[in-house]
C-alpha cells in the first residue's frame, strides 16, 4: 500500500523534505500554519545552498562580498569573502524569506506535494500509523491520516512537543527591516556588518544585512538575555546612529533561535528536522541551509525505510547528520564560547579575523560547508596569532566605544 508522510511546517526545512520524497515519488502532505507573514529571518544563504539544492539566482537580494566585523571598543576588521580558491562562487547571499520560502514551497507543490493551510493542536504516533489535529483559518478543526510524520515546525515544535519531548534552550533575535535613502544605502552595497559587545549582543552579535530596498538591522540574546533583546536593538541603532538617518522602519520581526541539538533526531514513525532538531549553527546563528540539509537528508532516510518506519531504521538519518557535521557543530560551539565569551574576547575575536588563514578556513566552511583541513604550518600561524592577540587584549584593556560615549 502507497505510504503518506505528513510535514508538519511548509519553511526552507520542511519544503525541502517534501521536495526530496516527491521525487522519490513518496505520497507528502504539507501542513503549514501561516501562509502570509515570512519567517523572522536575517536571510543570509551560503552559495552551497544554490548550488546543492539547484535554486535561481534571482531569489538573491544581494551578494555580500565583504564582511565588516566590529569590535566593542569599535575596531574593525573587513573581511573579503573569499575561499581558498577565490571564484566567482564567493558570496553570502542575502534574501527575503517571504520570496525564499515561497519558492520553495511552491516547488513542492509542483513536484506533487499537497499544501494544507491550518495549525496543528494534536499528534498521536502509534503502531499503525499517525493522527495528526489541525485548526484550519475558519477555526474549524479536522483530522489527518499519515504513516509518517515530520516536525518541520521551527523552534517551539509543537511536533516534538507532542512527541513528548522537552523544550529546547532557545535565543531569541530580533530585527527590524529599515527602508533607507539611495545614497545611504551605498554604504551597504555588498557589505554585511557584524557587532560585537554586551550592549548590542552579550553572547552572540549583532547584524546589519542590505536587502534590496532596505536595511535590515538586528541582534541576537542567548537564553539569559531574551527579556533584553528590544533594548539590545535599540542600542544597536545607537551604534549605527547617522547610518540609519532617513530611514524609514517597514517591519519589526522576532523569534526564537534553538541553542542545543536534540539527542535524537528520529523515533518511530517520527522525526525532527531544522530548527524543531536544534539544528542551527552556533557562532553565526545560521539555520537556512541547516534545515535544507536535515529535511533532505531525513526525507532521503525515510523514502528507504518506509515500509518499516521504526526508530532502528530512520536513526540512520543523526548518524549520518553527525557524521557528516559533528566536527563542524562543535568546533563553532566553541567559537562561540571563546569568541564571543566576553568583551575581552570579543576583541580577541575581531583580531583573529585579520589573519589572512582564519579569513579563508571560515569562508571555505561557510560557503561550502566543509570542515577546509588546515597544514600544520597554517595551524602554528593562527595559534601565534592568537596568542599574540590574547596577550595584547589581557595586558591592555580596550575600553567599549560605550564608555567612551558616556565619558
Ligand atoms: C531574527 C532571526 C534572524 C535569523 N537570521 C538567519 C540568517 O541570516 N541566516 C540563517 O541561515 N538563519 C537565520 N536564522 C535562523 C533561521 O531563520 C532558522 O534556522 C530557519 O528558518 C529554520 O528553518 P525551519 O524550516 O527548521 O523552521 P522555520 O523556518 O522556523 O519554519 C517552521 C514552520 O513551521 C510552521 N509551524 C509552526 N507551528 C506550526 C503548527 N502548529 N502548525 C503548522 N505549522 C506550524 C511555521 O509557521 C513555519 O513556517 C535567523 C533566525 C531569526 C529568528
Amino acid at each position: 500500500m502507497a505510504q503518506k508522510v505528513l510535514i508538519i511546517g511548509a519553511s526552507v526545512g520542511g519544503a525541502t523534505a517534501a521536495i526530496t520524497l516527491r521525487e522519490r515519488g513518496v505520497e507528502t502532505l504539507m501542513l503549514e500554519k501561516e501562509l502570509v507573514k515570512a519567517k523572522p529571518c536575517g536571510g543570509a544563504v551560503p552559495p552551497a545552498a544554490f548550488r546543492e539544492f539547484d535554486l535561481p539566482q534571482d531569489l538573491i537580494d544581494r551578494k555580500v562580498k565583504n564582511c565588516l566585523i566590529i569590535s566593542p571598543s569599535g575596531q574593525q576588521t573587513s573581511v573579503p569573502v573569499a575561499g581558498s580558491v577565490p571564484g566567482d562562487d564567493d558570496y553570502v547571499a542575502m534574501v527575503r524569506r517571504e520570496i525564499f520560502d515561497g519558492f520553495l514551497r511552491e516547488r513542492a507543490q509542483q513536484r506533487g506535494a499537497e499544501l494544507i493551510q491550518g495549525s496543528l493542536i494534536g499528534l498521536e504516533v502509534a503502531r499503525d500509523g499517525v493522527l495528526a489535529r489541525y485548526r484550519d483559518p475558519q477555526g474549524v478543526e479536522h483530522d489527518l491520516r499519515a504513516d509518517v510524520v515530520i516536525g518541520a515546525d521551527g523552534a517551539y515544535s509543537p511536533t516534538a512537543k507532542f512527541l513528548g519531548l522537552p523544550n529546547l534552550p532557545r535565543a531569541v533575535a530580533i530585527q527590524e527591516r529599515i527602508a533607507l535613502p539611495e545614497a545611504q544605502m551605498a554604504r551597504w552595497q555588498d557589505t554585511a556588518d557584524l557587532y560585537l559587545g554586551h550592549e548590542v549582543s552579550p553572547d552572540l552579535y549583532a547584524w546589519a544585512f542590505p536587502k534590496r530596498d532596505h536595511i535590515a538591522v538586528g541582534i541576537g540574546a542567548g537564553p539569559q538575555h531574551t527579556q533584553a533583546a528590544k533594548q539590545l536593538l535599540t542600542n544597536l541603532k545607537r551604534r549605527l546612529g547617522p547610518a540609519l538617518d532617513g530611514g524609514q522602519l517597514l517591519l519589526r520581526e522576532a523569534h526564537a533561535l534553538p541553542m542545543e541539538p536534540r539527542k535524537h533526531m528520529a523515533f518511530d514513525r517520527a522525526m525532527l528536522i531544522g530548527d524543531a532538531a536544534g539544528l542551527v549553527a552556533h557562532t553565526s546563528g545560521e539555520g537556512i541551509y541547516w534545515a535544507m540539509k536535515s529535511g533532505q537528508m531525513a526525507a532521503e532516510v525515510l523514502a528507504q525505510h518506509l515500509d518499516v518506519p521504526t526508530a532502528v531504521h530512520l536513526r540512520a538519518y543523526e548518524r549520518t547528520w553527525w557524521k557528516r557535521y559533528g566536527t563542524m557543530y562543535q568546533f563553532l560551539r566553541f567559537l562561540q564560547r571563546w569568541g564571543y565569551g566576553n568583551e575581552r574576547q570579543m576583541e580577541v575575536f575581531t583580531e583573529m579575523c585579520r589573519n589572512k588563514d582564519v579569513q579563508r578556513l571560515t569562508f571555505d566552511s561557510y560557503m561550502h560547508k566543509q570542515m577546509a583541513p588546515a597544514p600544520w604550518l597554517v595551524q602554528m600561524r593562527m595559534t601565534g596569532d592568537i596568542i599574540v592577540s590574547q596577550a595584547r587584549n589581557y595586558l591592555r584593556r580596550r575600553t567599549p566605544l560605550r564608555e567612551l560615549q558616556v565619558a
